[in-house]
Protein backbone atom coordinates (compact mmCIF):
# COMPACT_ATOMS: atom_id res chain seq x y z
CA UNK A 1 0.00 0.00 0.00
CA UNK A 2 1.10 3.31 -0.86
CA UNK A 3 1.42 5.54 2.11
CA UNK A 4 -0.34 9.09 2.31
CA UNK A 5 2.99 9.95 4.01
CA UNK A 6 5.43 8.50 1.00
CA UNK A 7 3.03 10.26 -1.71
CA UNK A 8 3.62 13.58 0.84
CA UNK A 9 7.15 12.62 0.71
CA UNK A 10 7.46 11.88 -3.12
CA UNK A 11 4.96 15.02 -4.01
CA UNK A 12 7.64 17.43 -1.92
CA UNK A 13 11.03 16.17 -3.70
CA UNK A 14 9.05 16.27 -6.93
CA UNK A 15 7.77 20.00 -6.15
CA UNK A 16 10.87 20.78 -4.94
CA UNK A 17 12.97 19.25 -7.98
CA UNK A 18 10.82 20.81 -10.58
CA UNK A 19 11.12 24.76 -8.71
CA UNK A 20 14.69 23.92 -9.20
CA UNK A 21 15.00 22.97 -12.85
CA UNK A 22 12.52 25.63 -13.70
CA UNK A 23 14.80 27.78 -11.32
CA UNK A 24 17.59 26.89 -13.08
CA UNK A 25 16.38 27.29 -16.96
CA UNK A 26 15.06 30.83 -15.75
CA UNK A 27 18.27 31.86 -14.58
CA UNK A 28 20.09 30.63 -17.76
CA UNK A 29 17.75 32.11 -20.01
CA UNK A 30 18.52 35.58 -17.94
CA UNK A 31 22.13 34.74 -18.07
CA UNK A 32 22.39 34.02 -21.87
CA UNK A 33 19.96 36.84 -22.43
CA UNK A 34 21.41 39.87 -20.57
CA UNK A 35 23.91 38.93 -17.89
CA UNK A 36 26.48 37.07 -20.43
CA UNK A 37 27.06 40.27 -22.70
CA UNK A 38 27.18 42.68 -19.51
CA UNK A 39 30.22 40.59 -17.93
CA UNK A 40 31.62 40.42 -21.03
CA UNK A 41 31.50 44.40 -21.46
CA UNK A 42 33.09 44.77 -17.90
CA UNK A 43 35.88 42.62 -18.74
CA UNK A 44 36.62 44.72 -21.70
CA UNK A 45 36.84 47.74 -19.79
CA UNK A 46 38.80 46.07 -17.42
CA UNK A 47 41.01 44.55 -19.62
CA UNK A 48 41.28 48.13 -21.86
CA UNK A 49 42.41 49.55 -18.61
CA UNK A 50 45.04 47.37 -18.19
CA UNK A 51 46.00 48.12 -21.46
CA UNK A 52 45.88 51.62 -21.21
CA UNK A 53 48.26 51.48 -18.64
CA UNK A 54 50.68 48.73 -20.34
CA UNK A 55 50.85 51.18 -23.51
CA UNK A 56 52.40 54.17 -21.14
CA UNK A 57 54.51 51.87 -19.80
CA UNK A 58 56.66 51.70 -23.18
CA UNK A 59 59.59 53.72 -21.51
CA UNK A 60 59.66 50.97 -19.12
CA UNK A 61 59.43 47.76 -20.46
CA UNK A 62 60.84 46.27 -17.06
CA UNK A 63 57.96 46.89 -14.90
CA UNK A 64 55.52 45.34 -17.47
CA UNK A 65 55.82 41.67 -16.15
CA UNK A 66 55.34 42.83 -12.43
CA UNK A 67 52.11 44.72 -13.01
CA UNK A 68 50.76 41.79 -14.75
CA UNK A 69 51.76 39.65 -11.79
CA UNK A 70 50.08 41.54 -9.46
CA UNK A 71 47.06 41.74 -11.40
CA UNK A 72 46.85 38.32 -11.73
CA UNK A 73 47.14 38.21 -8.03
CA UNK A 74 44.20 40.61 -7.62
CA UNK A 75 42.17 37.60 -9.04
CA UNK A 76 42.80 37.86 -12.94
CA UNK A 77 43.71 35.22 -15.47
CA UNK A 78 46.20 36.93 -18.22
CA UNK A 79 47.51 35.45 -21.56
CA UNK A 80 49.51 37.89 -23.42
CA UNK A 81 50.97 37.27 -27.00
CA UNK A 82 53.02 39.75 -29.71
CA UNK A 83 53.04 39.53 -32.82
CA UNK A 84 55.99 37.58 -32.67
CA UNK A 85 54.12 34.46 -30.95
CA UNK A 86 56.15 35.16 -28.21
CA UNK A 87 53.19 34.30 -25.38
CA UNK A 88 53.20 34.85 -21.77
CA UNK A 89 50.52 33.64 -18.65
CA UNK A 90 50.04 35.58 -15.65
CA UNK A 91 47.52 34.58 -12.29
CA UNK A 92 45.79 31.50 -12.46
CA UNK A 93 46.50 28.91 -15.08
CA UNK A 94 44.38 28.39 -17.70
CA UNK A 95 43.15 24.28 -17.83
CA UNK A 96 42.50 24.90 -21.64
CA UNK A 97 45.35 27.16 -23.65
CA UNK A 98 44.01 26.79 -27.20
CA UNK A 99 42.63 30.02 -28.70
CA UNK A 100 40.61 29.99 -31.93
CA UNK A 101 41.75 31.90 -34.87
CA UNK A 102 38.79 34.29 -34.56
CA UNK A 103 40.89 35.73 -31.60
CA UNK A 104 44.17 36.81 -33.34
CA UNK A 105 41.82 39.48 -35.07
CA UNK A 106 42.71 41.30 -31.44
CA UNK A 107 46.62 41.13 -33.18
CA UNK A 108 45.89 41.08 -36.77
CA UNK A 109 42.77 44.04 -37.03
CA UNK A 110 43.34 45.41 -33.60
CA UNK A 111 39.88 44.12 -33.06
CA UNK A 112 38.44 43.22 -29.71
CA UNK A 113 37.53 39.46 -28.75
CA UNK A 114 34.52 38.66 -26.78
CA UNK A 115 34.96 35.27 -26.10
CA UNK A 116 33.16 35.49 -22.99
CA UNK A 117 30.01 36.41 -24.60
CA UNK A 118 30.49 34.35 -27.11
CA UNK A 119 31.43 31.67 -24.71
CA UNK A 120 28.57 28.12 -25.76
CA UNK A 121 27.84 26.52 -22.68
CA UNK A 122 24.56 27.69 -20.75
CA UNK A 123 25.52 29.58 -17.31
CA UNK A 124 28.03 26.68 -16.19
CA UNK A 125 30.06 28.05 -19.07
CA UNK A 126 31.11 31.19 -17.28
CA UNK A 127 33.28 29.25 -14.74
CA UNK A 128 34.67 27.44 -17.68
CA UNK A 129 39.11 27.78 -16.91
CA UNK A 130 39.30 28.22 -21.00
CA UNK A 131 41.37 30.90 -22.48
CA UNK A 132 38.90 31.03 -25.36
CA UNK A 133 36.36 32.17 -22.62
CA UNK A 134 38.37 35.62 -22.13
CA UNK A 135 38.01 38.77 -23.37
CA UNK A 136 40.92 40.09 -25.60
CA UNK A 137 41.93 43.79 -26.43
CA UNK A 138 45.03 44.81 -28.42
CA UNK A 139 48.22 47.32 -26.75
CA UNK A 140 51.09 48.39 -28.36
CA UNK A 141 54.04 48.53 -26.62
CA UNK A 142 57.37 49.89 -27.77
CA UNK A 143 56.02 50.31 -31.41
CA UNK A 144 55.02 46.38 -31.40
CA UNK A 145 51.08 45.00 -31.41
CA UNK A 146 49.89 42.81 -28.34
CA UNK A 147 46.97 40.94 -27.75
CA UNK A 148 46.10 40.82 -23.80
CA UNK A 149 43.43 38.33 -23.00
CA UNK A 150 42.04 38.24 -19.36
CA UNK A 151 39.02 36.49 -17.38
CA UNK A 152 38.17 36.60 -13.51
CA UNK A 153 39.15 33.60 -12.20
CA UNK A 154 36.93 31.01 -10.28
CA UNK A 155 38.00 32.32 -6.51
CA UNK A 156 37.13 35.55 -7.64
CA UNK A 157 33.65 35.07 -8.99
CA UNK A 158 33.09 32.69 -5.97
CA UNK A 159 33.25 35.53 -3.05
CA UNK A 160 32.87 34.87 0.76
CA UNK A 161 29.14 36.39 0.16
CA UNK A 162 28.56 34.04 -2.67
CA UNK A 163 29.45 31.11 -0.37
CA UNK A 164 27.53 32.56 2.36
CA UNK A 165 24.63 33.22 0.12
CA UNK A 166 24.90 29.87 -1.12
CA UNK A 167 24.86 28.31 2.66
CA UNK A 168 22.15 30.25 2.94
CA UNK A 169 20.35 29.10 0.19
CA UNK A 170 20.77 25.52 1.51
CA UNK A 171 19.90 26.06 4.86
CA UNK A 172 16.43 27.06 4.04
CA UNK A 173 16.04 24.42 1.76
CA UNK A 174 17.00 21.85 4.74
CA UNK A 175 14.61 22.98 6.84
CA UNK A 176 12.04 23.35 4.22
CA UNK A 177 12.31 20.32 3.69
CA UNK A 178 12.10 18.99 7.04
CA UNK A 179 9.87 21.35 8.18
CA UNK A 180 7.54 19.56 5.55
CA UNK A 181 7.65 16.39 6.18
CA UNK A 182 7.47 16.81 9.89
CA UNK A 183 4.09 18.76 9.34
CA UNK A 184 2.84 15.79 6.74
CA UNK A 185 3.20 13.77 9.54
CA UNK A 186 1.61 15.48 11.99
CA UNK A 187 -1.16 15.90 9.40
CA UNK A 188 -1.40 12.06 8.86
CA UNK A 189 -1.87 10.94 12.11
CA UNK A 190 -5.34 11.83 12.80
CA UNK A 191 -5.99 10.50 9.84
CA UNK A 192 -4.48 6.96 11.17
CA UNK A 193 -6.16 7.58 14.32
CA UNK A 194 -9.78 7.94 12.73
CA UNK A 195 -9.16 4.69 10.36
CA UNK A 196 -7.78 2.76 13.54
CA UNK A 197 -11.58 4.16 14.88
CA UNK A 198 -13.45 3.14 11.62
CA UNK A 199 -11.97 -0.53 11.85
CA UNK A 200 -13.45 -0.43 15.69
CA UNK A 201 -16.71 0.58 14.77
CA UNK A 202 -16.62 -1.98 12.42
CA UNK A 203 -16.01 -4.41 15.39
CA UNK A 204 -19.14 -3.15 17.47
CA UNK A 205 -16.88 -1.63 19.84
CA UNK A 206 -18.33 2.29 20.51
CA UNK A 207 -16.20 3.40 22.85
CA UNK A 208 -12.88 3.81 21.07
CA UNK A 209 -11.51 7.08 22.05
CA UNK A 210 -10.60 9.21 19.67
CA UNK A 211 -9.04 12.13 21.28
CA UNK A 212 -8.44 14.82 18.58
CA UNK A 213 -8.53 18.71 19.04
CA UNK A 214 -7.92 20.89 16.20
CA UNK A 215 -9.43 23.77 14.82
CA UNK A 216 -9.00 22.86 11.03
CA UNK A 217 -11.10 20.69 8.43
CA UNK A 218 -9.51 17.48 10.19
CA UNK A 219 -10.90 18.72 13.84
CA UNK A 220 -14.49 19.01 12.18
CA UNK A 221 -13.86 15.18 10.56
CA UNK A 222 -13.70 13.88 14.17
CA UNK A 223 -16.33 16.14 15.24
CA UNK A 224 -18.77 14.72 12.91
CA UNK A 225 -16.87 10.83 13.35
CA UNK A 226 -17.62 11.51 17.25
CA UNK A 227 -21.25 11.68 16.95
CA UNK A 228 -21.76 9.35 14.06
CA UNK A 229 -20.10 7.07 16.49
CA UNK A 230 -22.44 8.31 19.17
CA UNK A 231 -25.07 7.81 17.21
CA UNK A 232 -24.04 4.23 15.88
CA UNK A 233 -23.97 3.02 19.29
CA UNK A 234 -26.97 5.20 20.05
CA UNK A 235 -28.86 2.85 17.15
CA UNK A 236 -27.29 -0.22 18.69
CA UNK A 237 -28.49 0.23 21.50
CA UNK A 238 -31.61 0.25 20.98
CA UNK A 239 -31.79 -2.31 18.88
CA UNK A 240 -30.76 -4.87 20.80
CA UNK A 241 -33.76 -3.42 23.20
CA UNK A 242 -36.02 -3.78 20.51
CA UNK A 243 -35.53 -7.10 20.16
CA UNK A 244 -35.27 -7.49 23.76
CA UNK A 245 -38.36 -6.40 24.15
CA UNK A 246 -40.47 -7.45 21.08
CA UNK A 247 -39.46 -10.98 22.23
CA UNK A 248 -40.40 -10.65 25.77
CA UNK A 249 -43.55 -9.20 24.60
CA UNK A 250 -44.41 -11.93 22.61
CA UNK A 251 -43.38 -14.33 24.54
CA UNK A 252 -45.11 -13.32 27.90
CA UNK A 253 -49.09 -13.43 26.19
CA UNK A 254 -47.93 -17.02 24.48
CA UNK A 255 -47.12 -18.10 27.59
CA UNK A 256 -50.67 -17.49 28.94
CA UNK A 257 -52.26 -19.01 25.95
CA UNK A 258 -50.03 -22.03 26.17
CA UNK A 259 -50.89 -22.17 29.85
CA UNK A 260 -55.02 -21.54 30.28
CA UNK A 261 -55.17 -23.45 26.69
CA UNK A 262 -53.88 -26.87 29.20
CA UNK A 263 -55.87 -25.55 31.83
CA UNK A 264 -58.73 -26.00 29.64
CA UNK A 265 -57.87 -28.97 28.35
CA UNK A 266 -57.91 -30.91 31.69
CA UNK A 267 -61.88 -32.23 32.77
CA UNK A 268 -62.00 -31.07 36.10
CA UNK A 269 -62.96 -27.17 35.69
CA UNK A 270 -65.94 -25.33 37.00
CA UNK A 271 -68.03 -23.55 33.82
CA UNK A 272 -67.21 -20.57 35.19
CA UNK A 273 -63.22 -21.12 35.06
CA UNK A 274 -63.34 -22.70 31.61
CA UNK A 275 -65.76 -19.43 30.61
CA UNK A 276 -62.76 -17.36 32.39
CA UNK A 277 -59.68 -19.05 30.53
CA UNK A 278 -61.51 -18.95 27.46
CA UNK A 279 -61.72 -15.14 28.28
CA UNK A 280 -58.00 -14.53 28.63
CA UNK A 281 -56.88 -16.42 25.81
CA UNK A 282 -59.01 -14.29 23.36
CA UNK A 283 -57.71 -10.92 25.47
CA UNK A 284 -54.12 -12.61 24.94
CA UNK A 285 -54.41 -13.23 21.10
CA UNK A 286 -56.05 -10.02 20.62
CA UNK A 287 -52.87 -8.23 22.52
CA UNK A 288 -50.99 -10.26 20.25
CA UNK A 289 -52.82 -9.12 16.86
CA UNK A 290 -52.59 -5.82 18.20
CA UNK A 291 -48.85 -5.58 19.11
CA UNK A 292 -47.51 -7.23 15.46
CA UNK A 293 -49.97 -4.44 13.68
CA UNK A 294 -48.54 -1.60 15.48
CA UNK A 295 -44.99 -3.17 14.48
CA UNK A 296 -45.88 -3.74 11.51
CA UNK A 297 -47.20 -0.26 11.29
CA UNK A 298 -43.91 0.92 13.08
CA UNK A 299 -41.02 -0.73 10.68
CA UNK A 300 -43.07 0.12 7.51
CA UNK A 301 -43.06 4.05 8.52
CA UNK A 302 -39.45 3.23 9.50
CA UNK A 303 -38.05 2.26 6.59
CA UNK A 304 -40.27 4.70 4.44
CA UNK A 305 -42.37 2.31 2.71
CA UNK A 306 -45.64 3.19 4.04
CA UNK A 307 -47.33 4.47 1.17
CA UNK A 308 -49.34 7.92 2.35
CA UNK A 309 -52.44 8.19 1.12
CA UNK A 310 -53.20 11.75 1.75
CA UNK A 311 -56.89 13.04 1.33
CA UNK A 312 -58.71 15.94 2.80
CA UNK A 313 -59.61 14.69 6.18
CA UNK A 314 -62.33 16.55 8.51
CA UNK A 315 -60.19 16.81 11.43
CA UNK A 316 -62.97 17.92 14.09
CA UNK A 317 -65.30 15.04 12.69
CA UNK A 318 -62.44 12.70 13.32
CA UNK A 319 -61.60 13.14 16.85
CA UNK A 320 -65.33 13.36 17.50
CA UNK A 321 -66.39 10.12 16.05
CA UNK A 322 -62.88 8.59 17.96
CA UNK A 323 -65.13 9.91 20.89
CA UNK A 324 -67.93 8.40 19.89
CA UNK A 325 -65.87 4.96 19.38
CA UNK A 326 -64.44 5.10 23.15
CA UNK A 327 -67.98 6.34 24.31
CA UNK A 328 -68.44 2.99 26.81
CA UNK A 329 -65.10 3.16 27.74
CA UNK A 330 -65.57 6.70 28.86
CA UNK A 331 -69.15 6.18 30.92
CA UNK A 332 -67.36 3.05 32.05
CA UNK A 333 -64.97 5.26 34.09
CA UNK A 334 -67.38 8.07 34.35
CA UNK A 335 -64.82 10.40 32.87
CA UNK A 336 -66.41 13.87 31.27
CA UNK A 337 -65.22 14.67 27.86
CA UNK A 338 -65.94 18.13 26.85
CA UNK A 339 -64.30 19.74 23.10
CA UNK A 340 -63.90 22.19 21.33
CA UNK A 341 -63.68 21.57 17.99
CA UNK A 342 -64.83 23.81 14.92
CA UNK A 343 -64.51 22.44 11.44
CA UNK A 344 -61.44 22.15 9.97
CA UNK A 345 -60.18 19.85 7.03
CA UNK A 346 -56.58 19.18 6.46
CA UNK A 347 -54.05 16.80 3.87
CA UNK A 348 -53.28 14.22 5.39
CA UNK A 349 -53.41 10.34 5.49
CA UNK A 350 -57.27 9.57 6.95
CA UNK A 351 -55.95 6.02 8.68
CA UNK A 352 -52.45 7.24 10.08
CA UNK A 353 -54.24 10.13 12.05
CA UNK A 354 -57.33 8.22 13.14
CA UNK A 355 -54.53 6.15 14.48
CA UNK A 356 -53.48 9.28 16.54
CA UNK A 357 -56.17 10.59 18.03
CA UNK A 358 -57.05 6.64 18.96
CA UNK A 359 -54.43 6.52 21.45
CA UNK A 360 -54.31 10.12 22.39
CA UNK A 361 -58.18 8.93 23.94
CA UNK A 362 -57.09 5.99 24.85
CA UNK A 363 -54.12 7.25 27.15
CA UNK A 364 -55.83 9.37 28.42
CA UNK A 365 -58.72 7.31 29.34
CA UNK A 366 -55.86 4.54 30.89
CA UNK A 367 -54.01 7.46 32.61
CA UNK A 368 -57.06 8.99 33.98
CA UNK A 369 -58.89 8.58 37.43
CA UNK A 370 -62.17 7.60 37.73
CA UNK A 371 -64.34 9.96 37.20
CA UNK A 372 -61.99 12.42 35.40
CA UNK A 373 -62.24 14.97 33.05
CA UNK A 374 -60.60 15.43 29.22
CA UNK A 375 -60.66 18.61 27.24
CA UNK A 376 -59.98 18.13 23.49
CA UNK A 377 -59.49 21.34 21.55
CA UNK A 378 -58.01 22.51 17.85
CA UNK A 379 -57.37 25.91 17.21
CA UNK A 380 -55.42 27.68 14.67
CA UNK A 381 -52.96 30.82 14.27
CA UNK A 382 -50.80 32.27 11.69
CA UNK A 383 -48.68 29.51 11.66
CA UNK A 384 -50.43 26.50 12.67
CA UNK A 385 -53.39 23.77 13.85
CA UNK A 386 -52.80 23.42 17.45
CA UNK A 387 -54.92 20.19 18.60
CA UNK A 388 -54.75 19.81 22.20
CA UNK A 389 -55.61 16.42 24.56
CA UNK A 390 -55.84 17.26 28.31
CA UNK A 391 -56.33 14.89 31.02
CA UNK A 392 -57.20 15.42 35.07
CA UNK A 393 -55.42 11.62 35.21
CA UNK A 394 -52.43 10.26 36.97
CA UNK A 395 -49.68 12.46 35.52
CA UNK A 396 -45.80 11.73 35.03
CA UNK A 397 -42.34 13.12 36.16
CA UNK A 398 -40.07 15.56 33.88
CA UNK A 399 -38.01 11.74 33.83
CA UNK A 400 -40.35 9.70 32.03
CA UNK A 401 -42.09 12.46 29.83
CA UNK A 402 -38.41 12.30 28.04
CA UNK A 403 -38.82 8.52 27.41
CA UNK A 404 -42.83 8.48 26.25
CA UNK A 405 -42.04 8.69 22.45
CA UNK A 406 -39.38 5.65 23.01
CA UNK A 407 -40.15 2.10 21.62
CA UNK A 408 -41.80 -0.12 24.35
CA UNK A 409 -41.57 2.44 27.51
CA UNK A 410 -44.01 2.14 29.78
CA UNK A 411 -43.86 4.31 32.84
CA UNK A 412 -45.44 1.71 35.22
CA UNK A 413 -44.50 -1.72 33.54
CA UNK A 414 -47.22 -3.38 36.23
CA UNK A 415 -49.64 -2.21 34.27
CA UNK A 416 -47.81 -4.06 31.15
CA UNK A 417 -51.39 -5.80 30.11
CA UNK A 418 -52.98 -2.85 29.09
CA UNK A 419 -50.68 -1.55 26.28
CA UNK A 420 -47.52 -2.49 24.36
CA UNK A 421 -45.78 0.81 24.69
CA UNK A 422 -45.57 1.16 20.92
CA UNK A 423 -48.57 3.99 21.12
CA UNK A 424 -46.63 7.21 21.23
CA UNK A 425 -43.91 6.00 18.95
CA UNK A 426 -46.27 5.13 16.47
CA UNK A 427 -47.61 9.33 17.03
CA UNK A 428 -44.30 10.44 17.04
CA UNK A 429 -43.12 9.26 13.39
CA UNK A 430 -47.04 9.82 12.10
CA UNK A 431 -46.71 13.43 13.42
CA UNK A 432 -43.05 13.86 12.21
CA UNK A 433 -44.36 12.42 8.71
CA UNK A 434 -46.97 15.07 8.51
CA UNK A 435 -44.29 17.99 9.44
CA UNK A 436 -46.04 18.80 12.77
CA UNK A 437 -44.92 18.73 16.42
CA UNK A 438 -45.85 17.02 19.47
CA UNK A 439 -45.37 18.17 22.53
CA UNK A 440 -46.25 16.61 26.37
CA UNK A 441 -47.02 18.67 29.26
CA UNK A 442 -47.46 16.67 32.81
CA UNK A 443 -47.69 17.09 36.40
CA UNK A 444 -47.91 13.92 38.54
CA UNK A 445 -51.91 14.20 40.28
CA UNK A 446 -52.61 16.53 38.18
CA UNK A 447 -53.04 15.89 34.45
CA UNK A 448 -51.18 15.19 31.46
CA UNK A 449 -51.84 17.56 28.25
CA UNK A 450 -50.41 16.61 24.70
CA UNK A 451 -50.38 19.25 22.07
CA UNK A 452 -49.58 18.84 18.27
CA UNK A 453 -49.02 21.41 15.82
CA UNK A 454 -49.34 20.80 12.27
CA UNK A 455 -48.44 23.43 9.66
CA UNK A 456 -51.12 25.81 8.08
CA UNK A 457 -49.93 24.45 4.52
CA UNK A 458 -51.65 21.41 5.65
CA UNK A 459 -55.23 23.06 6.11
CA UNK A 460 -57.57 22.48 3.13
CA UNK A 461 -60.11 26.03 2.54
CA UNK A 462 -63.41 24.72 2.99
P1 LIG B 1 -50.23 1.34 23.66
O1 LIG B 1 -50.59 2.74 23.37
O2 LIG B 1 -49.21 0.81 22.73
O3 LIG B 1 -51.36 0.43 23.81
P2 LIG B 1 -49.25 2.49 26.06
O4 LIG B 1 -50.44 3.39 26.11
O5 LIG B 1 -48.77 1.95 27.36
O6 LIG B 1 -49.48 1.30 25.07
P3 LIG B 1 -47.93 4.72 24.90
O7 LIG B 1 -49.21 5.23 24.38
O8 LIG B 1 -46.76 4.77 24.02
O9 LIG B 1 -48.04 3.24 25.39
O10 LIG B 1 -47.56 5.51 26.20
C1 LIG B 1 -46.34 5.27 26.85
C2 LIG B 1 -46.44 5.50 28.32
O11 LIG B 1 -46.60 6.89 28.59
C3 LIG B 1 -47.65 4.86 28.95
O12 LIG B 1 -47.36 3.53 29.31
C4 LIG B 1 -47.90 5.73 30.15
O13 LIG B 1 -47.11 5.32 31.22
C5 LIG B 1 -47.43 7.09 29.70
N1 LIG B 1 -48.56 7.92 29.29
C6 LIG B 1 -49.02 8.09 28.05
N2 LIG B 1 -50.07 8.95 28.01
C7 LIG B 1 -50.29 9.30 29.31
C8 LIG B 1 -51.24 10.17 29.95
N3 LIG B 1 -52.17 10.80 29.25
N4 LIG B 1 -51.15 10.31 31.30
C9 LIG B 1 -50.20 9.65 31.98
N5 LIG B 1 -49.28 8.84 31.44
C10 LIG B 1 -49.32 8.66 30.12
MG1 LIG C 1 -51.19 4.33 24.39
Amino acid sequence: MKTLYRKFTVATLVILATSLTIGFVLANLIYMTSTKQKIDEQNVEIAEGIALTLGRMHADVSSFEPFLESVGELGYQIYVINEAGEEAYFGRPFTKTSLPDEAMKVLKAQEIYHGMSQYKFWMMGHFSNDVTNTVGVPFTMNGQPYGLFLRPNNKLLFSDIHMILAWFFMAIAVVSIIGVLLMARQLIKPITNLTEATKEIARENFNYPLKIERNDEIGQLVESFNIMQKQLQHNDEARKSFINNVSHDFQSPLMNIQGYAELLMSKDITDREHQEYVQIIDHESKRLSTLTKQLLLLTSLDQNTYSMKVSGVQLDEQIKQTIRRFQWRLQEKEIEVSYSLPPVQIKADAELMSNVWDNLLTNAIKYNNHMGNIWISLTEDDTSLTIMFKDTGIGMSQENISQIFDRFYRVDSSRKRDGTGLGLAIVKQIIDLHEGEIEVDSKIGVGTTFTIKLPLNHKLEE
